[in-house]
């Protein structure tokens, strides 16, 4: 079988072998057993997040797929167990319907819940680390399954140890959300979802109307997998935005949109500047200076590439409704995703002297 057939952006070639452990006890056992023989591996979930190349994977693809949701006691709030294979929307769904606080601006991401904390996925001003208590991992290094709290695992925005390269695999998540009796949201912090519910930022909606209001304004994106929409066959954004130095920052033009960021998220992005000043050399991440987050949809779309972009003969695209959203058009090869996501790149580095990093994990593919 071809992996392209198990990844939203439709591209990947064959594997050696692909299981799929029915349960979370046969899911250890066969991982360790897999470990034991030496070959190669790697993980997948829902595919979403992930850019296999036209060659395939040497080795075996342990497939995720144990669900359920488990209720803890808890002494205050509502504390979920939650299998890696349970399909994140349905974990959202289950908890909005429950009238529980704590995902619902992250309604409609795409993929398994045991994927959720490898890059902390947000949207809409929520993120995963604001109600992660811990995972269950079986650590590839030790071959134990070991209990890692939220903050063991380092997440920042789109990070975490998990996806910095401690290799293992992701059993289980736990979380702690909150209960009302209005069954309201947390406080609403993006402004184009505020305005999209009639509200300001910091007000608190019911949950069940925030969900809505964000699959509603993720589908004008093509950032719900939807059959029926093409702009939707694509791993979600291609690139972070990239977060860079306060004094890098303040060279770029004035009208380059910028934000400051917490000191956890300090630059994460070499611009080509930094890399060659002496100040520079010897520390490759500068995590003593603020970090200031810039748009790469902005980038992109001033850099020249418009939305609907392709190269000449290439099946990979721009999406037509997200300039952050490369898609398949139909027959994409990897290596046509890659040509295109490397020109993005170009144009942007040329533009503004920022090198944009892909989001979703490259593998056997290079940019
Ligand atoms: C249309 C669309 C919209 C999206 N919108 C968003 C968004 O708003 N915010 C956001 O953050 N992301 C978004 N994404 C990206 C993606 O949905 C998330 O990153 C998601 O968590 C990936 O889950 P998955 O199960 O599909 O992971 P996969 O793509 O299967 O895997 C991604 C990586 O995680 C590893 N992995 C998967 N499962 C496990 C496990 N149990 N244990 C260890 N490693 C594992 C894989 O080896 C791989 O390295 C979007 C994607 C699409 C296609």
């Amino acid at each position: 079988m071809n992996l392209s057939e198990l990844t939203t952006l439709r591209v990947g070639g064959p594997a050696d072998e692909l299981l799929e452990p029915a349960s979370a006890d046969d899911l250890v056992a066969v991982a360790r057993e897999v470990w034991a023989s030496g070959d190669d591996w790697i993980a997948i979930g829902g595919g979403s997040n992930v850019v296999i190349s036209d060659d395939g994977v040497p080795g075996t693809v342990i497939r995720i797929v144990t669900r359920g949701i488990e209720k803890l006691a808890a002494r205050e709030g509502v504390t979920l167990r939650v299998q890696a294979g349970e399909p994140w929307d349905d974990l959202v769904a289950y908890t909005v319907g429950r009238g529980l606080a704590g995902l619902e601006a992250l309604s409609g991401i795409p993929g398994s819940t045991g994927a959720a904390p490898i890059q902390n996925i947000g949207a809409y001003g929520q993120e995963l680390s604001s109600v992660l208590d811990s995972i269950e991992f079986l650590d590839y290094l030790s071959g134990d399954l070991v209990q890692l709290s939220s903050a063991e695992l380092g997440l920042g925005y789109r990070r975490s140890v998990l996806k910095g390269g401690r290799p293992g695999i992701v059993v289980a998540v736990t979380l702690r959300l909150s209960e009302n009796p209005g069954a309201l949201s947390d406080p609403i912090q993006y402004p184009q979802l505020a305005a999209a519910l009639g509200a300001q930022v910091g007000d608190r909606l019911p949950v069940a109307e925030v969900r809505e209001a964000v699959l509603a304004l993720r589908s004008t994106k093509g950032m719900i997998l939807d059959p029926t929409d093409p702009d939707s066959v694509s791993a979600g954004s291609f690139f972070t935005n990239p977060i860079v130095s306060d004094g890098f920052a303040r060279s770029l033009p004035a009208d380059v949109p910028r934000w400051t960021v917490a000191p956890d998220d300090a630059p994460a992005v070499i611009t080509p500047l930094e890399a060659y000043s002496p100040a520079h050399l010897g520390s490759p991440l500068r995590a003593e200076s603020r970090g200031v987050k810039l748009s790469a949809a902005w980038l992109i779309e001033r850099a020249g590439v418009t939305r609907g972009f392709r190269l000449p003969g290439s099946n990979a695209a721009i999406s037509s409704k997200h300039s952050l959203a490369i898609v398949n058009t139909g027959g994409a090869t990897a290596l046509q995703i890659a040509e295109l996501a490397r020109y993005v790149q170009t144009r942007v580095l040329a533009a503004y002297g920022v090198v944009l990093q892909p989001e979703p994990v490259l593998v056997g593919v290079h940019l």
